[in-house]
């Protein structure tokens, strides 16, 4: 068990903040929040 926290690494929001989503880049699990989930399937920056 681990309290860590998992962080949206687009924003760097915490998962108490909004809802995190799993994904994967480069190789490398990565958490995104719904905010930056849109713009990031847009492929905007
Ligand atoms: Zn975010």
């Amino acid at each position: 068990m681990s309290d860590e926290k998992q962080v949206c690494f687009m924003c760097g929001i915490t998962e108490d903040e909004n809802v995190l989503i799993p994904c994967r880049k480069s190789g490398q699990e990565q958490w995104v929040c719904v905010r930056c989930l849109p713009p990031l399937i847009h492929g905007q920056h």
